[in-house]
């Protein structure tokens, strides 16, 4: 099988430097790179060739060799079949050259027509416990883009396409060597883009998107909880090139409640209770989450801090079917202020009446401190 001599191929003299041998493999990769040429065999074989013939002189040893014995240098195991000396050729991909050559670092030549999804969005919205309790329909305004009419979000003019950036090739990065260094820089033509626009949309001027302020019905179920995520498909930024829109992502903040405070489901609520309920016992009202009141049996004896559960006045539970949490009331037993004479009278005459048994903790406090203390003196 007789195979063309790799300059040939590449198309430059025996004496070519590593600059134009570059060059010139450039040239014919850029022509019959399979990018180019989608289902092209022929144009995919030129290629590998070519890749090969490049792989091979590009390395000065492998170049020697090659002048020396041709290409049964890389035949059979190369240089007469021993074990040492380089490799054959061994068939790396295109890809590995390709980025070699071009610094594709980031990925795959860009498609001139290749679209691209756009970005999500966040959207904070504080909304009261109240409104997460009952649910809302909130109308926001956003600023967003959107794709551009007028081109269809392409940027380019009626008529015209965008085509490749000729100074990277549509790969958007470019490569100069810096003494010792190859430096890779964002194509400064089409910023990275890969692509430049000749002839730009008169609208967007080449953009492909216009900024909208967007007013959207937000529907706010009932039982969301702070950093609860709303999604809005499509209501993102709007895709490159007529790519879809990306979503937009509504936080949920709740505000400081003066009463209420919650955990999950659970509605607390600090409840001051008169000093004679919480000794009799009674039934008190209290307010609910919800705006409507509820009524709570307070046992008599009760002391501060003693809870009181409410079934189902919670909160409602987001994706249960209709389950609702609870309320706590915590008691909060308050001591009588502004007394008048006569209930002072009352008290003092109430005080006189008691003996330790009214008020076990308080008597017994001491006692159990000299237990731990017994030098405990006045
Ligand atoms: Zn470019
Ligand atoms: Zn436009």
């Amino acid at each position: 099988m007789s195979k063309e001599d790799y300059y040939d191929t590449l198309g430059v003299d025996r004496s070519a430097d590593a600059a134009g041998l570059k060059s010139a493999y450039r040239k014919l990769a850029m022509k019959y790179h399979p990018d180019r040429n989608p289902g092209d065999a022929a144009a995919e074989a030129k290629f590998k060739e070519v890749s090969e013939a490049y792989d091979i002189l590009k390395d000065d040893q492998k170049r020697a060799a090659y002048d020396q014995y041709g290409h049964s240098a890389f035949e059979n195991g190369g240089m007469g079949g021993g074990g040492g000396g380089f490799h054959g050729f061994e068939s790396a991909g295109f890809s590995d050259i390709f980025e070699d050559l071009f610094g594709m670092g980031g990925g795959r030549r860009r498609d001139p027509n290749a679209s691209s999804r756009g970005a999500d969005l966040r959207y904070n919205l504080t909304i009261t416990l109240e409104d997460a309790f009952a649910g809302k329909a909130e109308k926001i305004a956003i600023p967003t883009t959107v794709s551009c009419d007028t081109c269809d979000g392409s940027g380019a003019a009626d008529g015209t396409k965008p085509s490749a950036c000729t100074t990277c090739n549509g790969i958007g990065k470019v490569r100069s060597q810096q003494g010792f260094f190859m430096v890779e820089r964002t194509c400064p033509k089409c910023q990275g883009n890969g692509l430049v626009i000749e002839d730009p949309c008169g609208t967007c001027h080449g953009s492909g998107k216009k900024k909208k302020n967007k007013t959207l019905d937000v529907k706010i179920p009932a039982g969301v909880e702070e950093g609860t995520r709303i999604r809005l498909s499509g209501e993102g930024k709007a895709g490159e090139r007529g790519g879809p829109s990306g979503d937009l992502y509504i936080f949920i903040d709740i505000e400081y409640h003066p009463i209420f405070q919650r955990d999950g489901s659970t509605v607390f609520c600090e409840m001051p209770i008169p000093m004679t309920t919480a000794t009799l016992g009674g039934e008190i009202e209290v307010p609910t989450i919800g705006g409507k009141k509820a009524k709570v049996k307070i046992t008599k004896g009760t002391q501060t801090g003693k809870r009181f559960k409410i079934h189902g006045k919670g909160m409602p539970i987001l994706n249960s079917g209709g389950g609702v949490g609870d309320m706590v009331i915590q008691a909060n037993v308050e001591t009588p202020v502004n007394l008048s004479k006569k209930q002072k009278e009352l008290l003092r005459a109430f005080a006189e009446e008691c003996g330790d048994d009214v008020s076990p903790e308080s008597s017994g406090f001491l006692n159990k401190a000299k237990e731990l203390w017994e030098d405990l003196t006045e």
